[in-house]
């Protein structure tokens, strides 16, 4: 296939200082979970996006120094001869593919709470970051940087850019973004000295500048400095000189960097989710900075389009399309482009799971490219699979998101596959979620998976064919894989946190009612203990249609995992938009047709609420009654030449979609294989190869 010539301009080489991308995809520096703990893990992960055309590819936030460190959350370190020889791994993979390998070094300043080493967080005025997410919350507060903490800092990046340049790395970092260390001596409101590291913009900057400036004498010429800058909070600050504190900050230091990547303040807003963001909504805030400067921009946007990407250049608002999530859900997003496959980009959802990795402590997981993570450990590739030995008959009953997936890996395996769905439309649990307010970006799952099996023989799909155990024996295929899904129960939730005893009564909705179009008349109830984004969507779902909506969750807060994927202040927000009350803490305890009666979790104090009817989101259970009928009569499979049963998706364990189509996508890459898989397990280097070390020494 010819690429059209309009995408022609994504493909320029751009100058970076002493180095030169080779095209504009460039991966930004993000979190991935990978701690020099997982070097190999890292490797192959940050080496596939440069396989699939990243012109530049990053690491996530590399601490200089242990005086900075974000544990327990994954971080990055660059501390010594071990650290450079594990991030050694990752640039020399990336080089392997003709890509730029960049580095973003990193000190937390009051951002982190130091839980490894203990020591006092550093920060220009000793004013904390008060969290309210209880993964980040500590309670050490920093302590106000004199002038020889300032010159160790400075020092420890010279040091950190030196280790990076012997690591392989051609584009340094320094980092005054998400309110860490650099961020807080730019805003006033962290940064109150009186000395010329506070006051005027010229002052306030003074730091970064001078982290500039080590960075460049410590990489004598071979590697270009990045600056990545936060600019939400300075681009609404009028200037003294310019319309801006962000222009202004931009024009006073284009000369100390060869590259601006440039970002917004906080997670929520930086790596917002597509619930409530569109695409490119960074640029409002970063659109001024290509006049400020002739050197290159760069920035994000969940850039997954093409035709987008052209305009951001075209119209001069980026040099460099940045991309972190886009280029987790496709590595090989570029070469898609380069080559006129556009259709066969795997496109970001933008359900920020992989976000929601980094909060767990895990690396990263996708939604969309269940290969993101286990490139090494389990030999993922996200383009290949390895073709089967022989070409088998595989029915797959239920076409939601695992059933798709497994039919999609196993029919590029050469597999024959059937796969059949007893609803109107493909998507399983997707064809009504997609319709929820936010939601339409999340059929990408769906619709990237049908037009794929649209190119591959030996597909046949069947929609309204509901299969029974008489259908699958006339069918009798090799392997019979059960997607069936899962169904939502009635149950209720106790004070010891479990999902225990049933409320029955005719006005009692669980989501699967909602989805089959039955709604509830009247003032309803929501109760939530899924805590996902389902019981907030369903209930804005409600208010939509002109239902009075009220929420109750004995959670702390709406949708409280949420918090994970950076949506939950969003969802706050869309409810009370919706004047949906919300009521947390509080357990749903009975319900007789015109009263809910709620008990407070901690005392059990109760009150009443009027609702004509309750929709509870709680817990779901594997649709189980074919694999049961199944279990009895395995003789009759045997007969039929049914060589095996995997159950997969939520048919196996409920949970989120990205844990279906991984687990599809697993079952598949595992048929026919003795034993279970499991992944190989990574170690850190502790051990310097002699030659390296020589290496270094010679600095
Ligand atoms: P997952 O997230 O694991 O893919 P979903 O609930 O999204 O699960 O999809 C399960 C799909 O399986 C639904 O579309 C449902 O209609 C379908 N299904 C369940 N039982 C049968 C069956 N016996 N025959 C055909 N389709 C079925
Ligand atoms: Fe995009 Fe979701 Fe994958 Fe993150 S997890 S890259 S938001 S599809």
């Amino acid at each position: 296939m010819t690429r059209d010539s309009r995408y022609d301009v994504l493909f320029e080489p751009v100058r970076i200082g002493p180095v030169t991308a080779p095209n504009r995809f460039y991966q930004v520096p993000h979190a991935s979970g990978m701690t020099n703990a997982l070097p190999r893990v890292r490797a192959a992960f940050r080496e596939t996006k440069a396989e699939g055309g990243w012109g530049v590819v990053c690491t996530g936030a590399c601490s200089i120094d242990p005086s900075s460190d974000d544990t327990p959350l994954p971080f990055a370190t660059l501390w010594d001869l071990n650290d450079i020889r594990a991030h050694a791994m990752m640039t020399e993979a990336v080089h392997r593919h003709g890509s730029l390998a960049g580095v973003e070094l990193w000190h937390g300043g009051a951002a982190v709470m130091n839980r490894a080493s203990r020591l006092p967080p550093l920060s220009p005025s000793g004013i904390p970051w008060m969290a309210t997410h209880v993964g980040f919350m500590g309670n050490l507060r920093p302590r106000i940087m004199d002038r020889s903490d300032i010159r160790d800092v400075l020092r420890w990046q010279a040091e950190g850019a030196r280790k990076a340049r012997s690591a392989g790395f051609d584009i340094v970092y320094v980092y005054a973004g998400m309110g860490y260390l650099g961020y807080e001596f730019l805003l006033p409101e962290y940064n109150h000295r009186t000395d010329e590291y506070g006051g005027s913009i010229e002052n306030r900057i003074r730091f970064v500048r001078e982290m500039l400036d080590v960075t460049r004498d410590a990489v004598g010429g071979d590697c270009a400095v990045a600056l990545r800058v936060s600019l939400e909070e300075l681009r609404a600050r009028p200037g003294t000189h310019q319309q801006s504190e962000a222009h202004e900050l931009i024009a006073l230091l284009s000369d100390n960097a060869d590259l601006f990547d440039v970002k917004m303040d906080s997670s929520p807003t930086d790596c917002s989710a597509s619930r409530f963001t569109g695409e490119g909504s960074h640029e409002p805030v970063i659109d001024f900075v290509k006049r400020m400067t002739d050197k290159p921009v760069v920035g994000v946007g969940r850039f997954t389009s093409p035709d987008t990407m052209v305009s951001q250049i075209r119209r001069g608002v980026l040099d460099l399309i940045g991309g972190a999530r886009p280029s987790i859900a496709d590595p090989f997003l570029p070469n898609k482009i380069k080559e006129g496959r556009v259709d066969e980009i795997r496109e970001c959802i933008g359900c920020n799971i992989c976000i929601s990795s980094w909060h767990d402590g895990v690396p990263v997981r996708c939604t969309q490219n269940p290969t993101a993570g286990e490139e090494w450990r389990r030999g993922w590739h996200p383009e290949r699979v390895e073709p089967a030995q022989k070409r088998e008959k595989i029915l797959i009953v239920g076409g939601g998101p695992s059933g798709l997936e497994y039919a999609l890996t196993a029919a590029r395996q050469g597999h024959d596959v059937t796969i059949a769905d007893a609803g109107t439309g493909w998507g399983g649990r997707l064809t009504f979620e997609k319709t929820l307010p936010g939601l339409a970006a999340w059929n990408r799952v769906v619709d990237y998976r049908l037009g794929r099996l649209a190119d591959l023989a030996h597909v046949s799909m069947y929609l309204e064919s509901p299969l029974g155990i008489d259908d699958i024996i006339e069918i009798a295929p090799d392997h019979l894989v059960l997607a069936t899904g899962a169904e939502w129960t009635r149950m209720l939730y106790s004070p010891l946190e479990i999902p225990v005893g049933q409320l029955d009564h005719p006005e009692i909705y669980t989501p699967d009612d909602i989805a089959a179009g039955r709604l509830p008349q009247g003032p309803v109830l929501v109760f939530d203990f899924d805590n996902y984004y389902y019981g907030g969507a369903l209930a804005e779902h409600l208010a939509a249609r002109g239902l009075s909506v009220s929420y109750v969750t004995p959670a702390g807060q709406a949708s409280a995992w949420t918090i994970m994927t950076n949506e939950l202040p969003l969802v706050h927000r869309a409810l009370l938009r919706r004047r949906i009350p919300v009521t947390t803490l509080h357990l749903l305890i009975g319900f007789d047709g015109e009263t809910a009666t709620l008990a407070q979790v901690f005392t059990g104090e109760e009150i009443s609420v009027h609702c004509r009817a309750i929709l509870i989101v709680g817990l779901r259970r594997p649709r189980s009654a074919l694999r049961e009928v199944l279990d009895v009569r395995q003789a009759d499979l045997k007969a039929a030449g049914i060589a095996s049963v995997t159950t997969i998706g939520d048919a196996l364990a409920p949970g989120a979609i990205a844990h279906a189509v991984h687990s599809g996508h697993k079952a598949a890459r595992e048929l026919g294989r003795d034993g279970r898989e499991l992944y190989r397990r990574d170690t850190a280097i502790t051990d310097c190869e002699p030659g390296f070390e020589r290496a270094y020494a010679a600095e």
